[in-house]
């Protein structure tokens, strides 16, 4: 059973504003009998359509549970002609009727619906002229030196535009593509989805990128945080503000169409890690994901900032670690492509390789280096393992132990649950004490966990038993062994100076 919806919004109190209330009672008069429910925002402006109950509603409406939506004024839904197009756009898609006492303007009816038309064409016009706009502005930014060049991004082709009585080009949404970063956006909206959860999940369809290679974590990173894909309204305006960006253009042309570029200060290059600093203008071409959505991620991935960064450290457990044996810059690891044969790491010195800088350094084989080190590592401790009569402390294999006496709790807890529908008062005073113990047991294992986990020392004996199983450790925890021991490597192409901390 569909019902009826009033909607009753009211920006702040004065004289001349008419209360929710009283906008509620006007549209009860039009009520046409059944159930309904009214949705009063209080509080809330018309410039944009982000308030609490209208959302509601909205998504109600989406449901199918509304066949009519009630106003007092037509103005409550919206002060935006566009807003209220997109608006009326979803009423009718879910055939709701809409109806307003004073203007007495009902789609039901032959002239109503002349009307709504009337309405949706200024709408298209008003759309029209601000993508005129956003294309100028954009046309008039690239004369000053912001271009759209570089690779196509993944879920774009080329169309041809006019830019100023300039032929050029734009983006184009590819379906087979823009499908797949749609997938991966609502996706990782949902809050316990992780980056690694998108990644199995593509795997798991077979969907490779471009170079026919599978997706991985970095690389969706990257996708996620391009405002090129987000279709701009004001929510994005609002966002990319409170983030410290500059934001080329006005907030009325956030009319949830465009995608838009992001570029750092200075220099033209597109800047997708952090927004502070940086220039947001709107791009010519239609996004592919709705702000909402494309927000929810953002915010994921600002909450998340590490994942971006360990990204050459993931190459080499070395990383902060080795350095140049002649200007004393880091050396960094690359990988070098050949063809039949197994790809070859190789350091390179970061000063003449990234900033062609002034070094003897050549190149030296990643992997006999990093063999050196391990070496080297090995002995070191051999040293040590006699001399060391510590106790063994505690070590970090407790944590799962703790866990699965945590989940063991957990299990209880539920199976007591689960007897409370049929307790007696004794049975309930019982299952109520029993799962305050519990509670407090979970807390202190907690606790225990959180503490191991902060014990960055590790002694002498647990690193030697790492070094047994050196290859099947995660480079992280290589990384951290290595923070363990070792201050410094200056390295060069015929000296290994290892500096230590034990
Ligand atoms: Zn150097």
């Amino acid at each position: 059973m569909k019902i009826e919806a009033i909607y009753t919004r009211q920006s702040v109190d004065r004289i001349d504003s008419i209360s929710v209330e009283s906008q509620a009672e006007y549209c009860e008069r039009e009520l046409m009998g059944s159930k309904y429910k009214i949705y009063s925002d209080k509080g809330y402006s018309g410039k944009n359509t982000d308030r609490p109950a209208f959302q509601e509603m909205m998504q109600e409406v989406a449901a199918g549970k509304i066949e009519r939506v009630i106003v007092y004024r037509l103005d409550r839904i919206s002060r935006s002609v566009l807003d209220f197009a997109n608006v009326i756009d979803v009423f009718q898609k879910h055939s709701v009727s809409f109806f307003s006492t004073m203007e007495k303007f009902d789609t039901a009816s032959p002239i109503g619906k002349a009307m709504l038309m009337i309405v949706m064409i200024f709408a298209q016009l008003e759309r029209e002229t601000i993508q005129q706009r956003v294309i100028d502005a954009y046309a008039s930014r690239s004369k000053r030196g912001f271009y759209m060049g570089g690779r196509i991004p993944y879920g774009f082709t080329l169309k041809e535009i006019m830019i100023d009585g300039v032929r050029t080009h734009c983006y184009a949404p590819l379906e087979s593509e823009s499908a797949v970063i749609r997938q991966i956006f609502s996706l990782y909206a949902q809050p316990q989805v992780s980056l690694g959860d998108v990644t199995e999940y593509l795997k798991a369809c077979d969907i490779k990128n471009r170079n026919g290679e599978t997706f991985n974590r970095f690389r969706i990173r990257d996708l996620i945080v391009n405002p090129v894909y987000v279709r701009s309204d004001y929510r994005i305006y609002h966002f990319f503000q409170t983030q410290g960006a500059e934001i080329v253009n006005p907030p009325q042309d956030f009319i949830g169409v465009n995608g838009a570029y992001l570029y750092s200060g200075g220099s033209n290059k597109r800047k997708s890690v952090s927004i502070g600093g940086h220039t947001l203008v709107l791009a010519p071409h239609e996004g592919i994901v709705d702000a909402d959505t494309w927000i929810k991620c953002r915010i994921k991935c600002l909450h998340n900032q590490s994942v971006a960064k360990p990204m050459k450290a993931h190459r080499t457990w070395l990383a902060g670690k080795i350095k140049c044996g002649y200007c004393g810059h880091a050396l960094t690891a690359k990988v070098g492509h050949r063809k039949r044969k197994a790809d070859v790491r190789y350091y390179l010195c970061s000063h003449k390789y990234a900033t062609k800088g002034d070094c003897d350094f050549g190149s030296l084989n990643a992997n006999k280096v990093d063999a050196l080190v391990f070496e080297e590592l090995c002995d070191k401790l051999s040293e040590f393992t006699v001399l060391s009569k510590k106790q063994k402390p505690v070590t970090n294999s407790s944590v799962p132990r703790l866990q699965t006496q945590i989940d063991d709790i957990d299990k209880e807890r539920q199976a007591l649950v689960q007897q409370v529908s049929l307790a007696n008062a004794d049975l309930m005073k019982y299952i109520n004490l029993r799962i305050t113990e519990l509670e407090t047991q979970k807390k202190e294992l907690y606790t225990r966990i959180y503490d191991l986990e902060q014990q960055q020392q590790i002694d002498v004996q647990e690193i030697t038993g790492y070094l047994q199983t050196w290859d099947q450790l995660a480079i992280s925890d290589k990384v951290a062994v290595v923070d363990c021991l070792i201050e410094s490597i200056y390295a060069s192409e015929t000296e290994l100076k290892i500096t230590w901390k034990i």
